[in-house]
């Protein structure tokens, strides 16, 4: 047979649109996506006609409920929102591709409320005038870090730009060669330096720099000492860096401000919750630091914003800066990162409500309970499985604690009828996708990040992709 004839066999739009199962769909789908999604299922089907040998053209039928079935599918998932939460079994906290820190349920109501209200966002209300939009947690901040002043922008990457920018364009800023890091998302120091306008001068070596390296790279084209934590990978074994300390004190020798990017913005000292140290806001500011970057969405556990703290005549310099209005932060941020900040105002509060710390600092007994009960929710179902409970560690993630190996369990599956790589992409492709890891042939999930609402949610994903018995 011909291909012209073969295509002129194919149904038309409209008849398609005539079809039972169609005119169901448009019970749920509006009109024009139906008919977007007909002509790209039939020019699909038509490539495919055009492309076929003589041999299989021969046997070739149109299928038209396969047609159909294609247009449903299909249409139903243009209608379904991509944006949309998973659920992480894979245990690390903080995961950037997944949306690094989850905001605490305890202020949903004041996110939504300025969201769909109108809001104090830009107004003094003693005044009715303009107001400043970054007011709302200079305060909280300046009370949590002891820092003198404060502003927000978008990311920490956009804080570390304006803040070079604006205190050492077209001068020198002196780094440690063991610091010249790069982060998840293509943020690289050297990368940042040069954009910003300002000249790298790096000074020691990968693993040790003294501080009269620094003292020897000064000149009088110095602008600033940048400090930059090495957030996601640690130097062990024969190393030395600088007290921060001694570096302020460097600093304050020649007139020159000292900076720090932290990455992370630890705002509790999380040792006495049983991890290892990692840097506070706190300290940097207490020794003297002149101005402290660090982002909002690592272990804050807030929304993705970039805080810096620090001496007023620098934050002031910094809010004239054209770079601070194309860095503005939304309503929906400031509204998540105050809220996030009250929090703190309670630590225990903090560590209970902030889900990035309650996950971090959740016991392993506690975690070794919920891993039961979901075990004895998936055991009732009868599956056709070998499951079990293992002891496994989870990560931190994030660009932050890099070395933590925080003790945990997690379920592991084993399907009869398929691999566990297919289970795994089977979860994946689940309506409520569910991240998973696979370990000597088993699909792990870790229940550390896997929240008590979700529980059904994996039960009901594994009694559709393998079935019950
Ligand atoms: C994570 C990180 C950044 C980038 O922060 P974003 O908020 O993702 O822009 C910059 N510097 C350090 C040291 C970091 O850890």
């Amino acid at each position: 047979m011909n291909k012209g004839k073969i295509l002129s066999k194919l149904p038309s739009v409209d008849e398609l649109l005539n079809d039972k199962k169609i005119i169901n769909l448009l019970e749920e789908v509006p009109r024009n996506v139906v008919v977007n999604e007909i002509r790209n299922n039939l020019e699909k089907y038509r490539k495919k006609i055009l492309s076929m040998d003589e041999g299989s053209l021969d046997k070739f039928k149109i299928d038209i409920d396969k047609i159909i079935s294609y247009i449903i599918d299909s249409s139903d998932k243009f209608m379904q929102m991509n944006l949309r939460e998973v659920v992480n079994g894979m245990g690390t906290v903080l995961h950037t591709n997944l949306g690094r820190a989850l905001l605490s349920e305890t202020i949903r109501e004041q996110v939504w409320s300025v969201a769909g209200g109108y809001s104090t966002l830009e107004i003094d209300i003693s005044t009715g005038k303009r107001g400043i939009r970054y007011s709302h947690v200079v305060e909280l901040i300046k009370f949590i870090t002891k820092a003198e002043d404060v502003l927000v922008v978008n990311n920490n990457a956009a804080a570390v730009m304006l803040v070079l920018s604006t205190m050492a364009k077209g001068k020198e800023v002196i780094v440690s060669r063991g610091e010249l890091v790069e982060i998840g998302g293509s943020f690289r120091v050297p990368d940042v330096m040069e954009q910003s306008g300002t000249k790298l001068v790096s000074v020691g070596t990968t693993n040790k720099t003294h501080l009269w390296d620094y003292e020897n790279a000064i000149n009088e084209n110095t602008a600033a000492l940048l400090r930059v934590h090495t957030s996601n990978y640690r130097i062990l074994g024969f190393t030395d860096s600088v007290d921060l300390k001694d570096l302020v004190e460097l600093g304050k020798k020649n007139g020159i401000p000292v900076i720090e990017d932290i990455g992370s913005g630890v705002l509790i000292d999380l040792q006495k919750y049983g991890l290892m140290y990692e840097p506070t806001v706190q300290e940097s500011i207490a020794a003297g630091i002149d101005v402290v970057t660090f982002s909002g969405d690592k272990l804050l556990g807030g929304p993705q914003a970039g805080i810096i703290v620090g001496k007023k005549c620098y934050i002031e310099k910094m809010k004239k800066n054209q770079l601070t209005r194309a860095f503005r932060i939304d309503k929906l941020t400031m509204v998540a990162l105050e809220a996030t900040l009250r929090l703190y105002l309670d630590e225990e509060k903090a560590i209970k409500a902030i889900p990035t710390l309650r996950m971090l600092t959740e016991s392993s007994d506690s975690i070794s309970k919920r891993a039961k009960t979901l075990y004895d929710m998936i055991v009732s179902r009868k599956l056709d499985l070998d499951i079990g409970i293992s002891n496994d560690y989870s990560e931190v993630g994030g660009g932050a604690l890099p070395l933590e190996k925080l003790p945990t369990h997690a379920i592991t599956i084993k399907a009869k009828n398929i691999s566990s790589s297919q289970l795994e992409d089977r979860l994946r492709k689940y309506s409520t996708p569910i991240f998973t890891r696979v370990n000597d042939d088993r699909v792990i999930i870790d229940l550390r990040t896997v929240k008590e609402e979700q529980y059904g949610i994996i039960v009901q994903a594994l009694v559709e992709t393998v079935g019950e018995q």
